[in-house]
């Protein structure tokens, strides 16, 4: 008997923790253990200082029980290779940033976290955590579609970056726990999506397509952008954009790019 253990549901293997620039070995072997005890085990770190951070001692020593984490963990040279395949991105950060999502506590981004995975048998979610000195920066956190801050006092807010990533998972764990409990509420809550939520992947080609296609058809200004695409990411990431509706967006933009085309074609 272990008290109150819970077995970590199925779905857990469809979130992943990413860790970006970390600097501390041992703290990354801290959050593999803060991960593991909640049933977590996906971790990913992204262009780490020490490049062989996932076996350095320190990451060993703080991970303790949890070395199986370390050892299946991946390691990325930049932010979007690791969210790839990801449909959910949740920027873990005290601080909003203007055009980004706005912020929400950990227990409502679990429970959302978790209604998508149970909707859709191939979302996948991640939950990114910024470097120790530095936090998140503006363009990470524009890579994803919600923004959780974990609420503290107001004169000193700066968790330990294990420690912020222990209370986003014991907030799925509880999460996890209370709908199983509750089960079967899923049949009864709203399915938020009909189709797939598309990928990262498909987001941002479609983002960087619309923005070829704007820049042609003189709507954005190259030498001065101004706040357009940001504003547009912002739009369009609080749609949660299905798979077949970037694939509308992106027939748009290639027909625009068809008829810039032609044109220049007849000038010459
Ligand atoms: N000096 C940095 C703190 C980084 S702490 C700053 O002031 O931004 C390392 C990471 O832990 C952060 O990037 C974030 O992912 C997480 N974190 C720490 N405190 C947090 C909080 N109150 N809410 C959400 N995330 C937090």
């Amino acid at each position: 008997m272990r008290g109150l253990s819970f077995r970590a549901p199925d779905c857990f293997e469809r979130v992943r923790v990413v860790l970006l620039r970390p600097s501390h070995p041992g703290n990354v072997g801290a959050v593999a253990r803060a991960m593991r005890v909640m049933g977590l085990r996906r971790l990913a770190v992204v262009a780490p200082r020490y490049p062989d951070v996932l076996s350095h001692p320190d990451a060993v020593a703080f991970a303790s029980g949890a070395a199986a984490v370390l050892t299946e963990a991946q390691v990325f040279a930049r932010t979007s290779d690791a969210l790839e395949s990801v449909t959910l991105a949740v920027a873990v950060s005290a601080q909003g940033r203007e055009f980004g999502p706005v912020p929400h506590p950990p227990e409502a981004l679990a429970r959302q976290a978790l209604d998508e995975l149970a909707a859709d048998p191939q979302a996948q979610v991640a939950f990114v955590f910024g470097p120790e000195r530095t936090g998140l920066s503006i363009e990470d956190t524009l890579l994803c579609q919600a923004l959780l801050a974990i609420p503290t006092d107001l004169e000193y807010g700066s968790l330990n970056l294990a420690q912020a990533v222990q209370v986003v998972c014991y907030g799925l764990a509880t999460a996890a726990r209370q709908s199983d409990a509750a089960s079967p509420v899923a049949a009864d809550s709203p399915m938020p999506y009909e189709g797939r939520v598309a990928t990262h992947a498909a987001v941002e080609g479609l983002f960087a397509h619309l923005e070829r296609s704007l820049v042609d058809i003189g709507f954005i200004d190259p030498r001065h952008p101004k706040k357009l695409m940001p504003r547009l990411r912002r739009l369009l990431s609080r749609s949660r954009m299905e798979v077949e509706e970037v694939d509308i967006l992106r027939g748009i933009c290639t027909q625009i790019d068809k008829l810039v085309q032609a044109g220049s074609r007849e000038k010459t």
